[in-house]
């Protein structure tokens, strides 16, 4: 059995990229970060595919303005989180 990949992964870490350094965190290290990053995903749907053109039809598709709010938000509220209570 090939392996299989999550697309979601890739979204929250080119939105979280791009955005990190705009958003309301306490703290911008690469911890902090990580976290934002593993609690986005957490609250995020996964959006498995077996192979690299899944894997880019599906980020195409996660890549629309609603899919992109979606990530965002899921970004944001987990922003607050990790400010609230950092693990350092
Ligand atoms: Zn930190």
């Amino acid at each position: 059995m090939g392996t299989v990949h999550n697309v979601m992964e890739d979204s929250v870490k080119d939105l979280l990229e791009k955005y990190w350094g705009d958003l309301p965190v306490s703290c911008h290290c690469e911890t902090c970060k990580s976290d934002v990053y593993a609690l986005s995903l957490n609250r995020l749907k996964p959006h498995y595919v077996r192979d690299q053109s899944g894997r880019m039809y599906a980020k195409a598709s996660l890549m629309t303005t609603q899919a992109r709010a979606t990530i965002l938000t899921a970004i944001t509220e987990s922003a607050k989180v990790v400010s609230a209570y950092p693990h350092h």
